[in-house]
């Protein structure tokens, strides 16, 4: 009974780190754009602050260590970091979604098309059917959760291939956007470490 207290209060730690080192990072250097956009490319999307993302890595894998994940499925380009830090506890491979044709994407690949919250433009992703398949439990994991479309089309490319879709960790999921709701309406297990319930140039104030 005291071992299991004892976890459980480490883990509460645990979580409570990575969920406030995140959250500090977002009040002290996140900055409000025109449209709803928060910037924080000093420490996520640009520039990237290792130890955060460690503790981030830590996290996704104690909220989804009870599940067998195989491979982690991410999104072009800043879903690639936090998603191979992350992969680490969980020993499985990243896969990412490319967002760029390219010759070096041969074969058969799934595609989906994502409409893009930043640019406002509809864009195809792919992955090739080499990496993901019916046997696959994976992870999706996201640096950002807004109108939930970059999800939606990962999730697409996870049912064309026949995948069993564990959950998704996400960074910072805008909560006063729609993709949030819409997702776990529909059952899906997402986790995300810092939800912003509003902001402004003024003030930026979590759930
Ligand atoms: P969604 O598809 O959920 O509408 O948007 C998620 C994707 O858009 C993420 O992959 C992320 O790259 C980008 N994104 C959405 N909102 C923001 C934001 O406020 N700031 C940044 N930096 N990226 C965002």
């Amino acid at each position: 009974m005291l071992t299991l207290e004892k976890k459980d209060n480490e883990c509460q730690i645990g979580r409570d780190t990575a969920m406030q080192l995140l959250k500090d990072k977002i009040i002290s250097e996140g900055i409000v754009k025109a449209g709803g956009v928060l910037k924080v490319d000093s420490f996520l999307n640009h520039q990237i602050d290792i130890a955060l993302y460690n503790e981030m890595g830590k996290e996704f894998a104690r909220l989804f260590k009870e599940q067998e994940v195989t491979k982690i499925l991410t999104i072009e380009a800043s879903g690639i970091g936090i998603a191979c830090i992350a992969a680490q506890y969980f020993n499985v491979p990243v896969v990412f979604a490319k967002k760029m044709q390219s010759k070096n994407l041969d074969g058969d690949i799934y595609t989906s098309e994502v409409e893009s919250f930043t640019h406002g433009k509809t864009y195809t992703i792919r992955v090739s059917k080499k990496f993901i398949s019916s046997e696959d439990k994976v992870l999706i994991i996201d640096d950002f959760l807004a109108n939930g479309k970059a999800l939606v089309g990962l999730i697409d490319i996870l049912e064309q291939a026949g995948a069993t879709l564990i959950g998704a960790g996400i960074a910072i999921e805008k909560g006063f956007q729609e993709g949030g709701k819409l997702l776990r309406e529909k059952g899906i297990n997402i986790q995300s470490l810092a939800i912003v319930k509003e902001m402004d140039e003024n003030r930026i104030v979590f759930e």
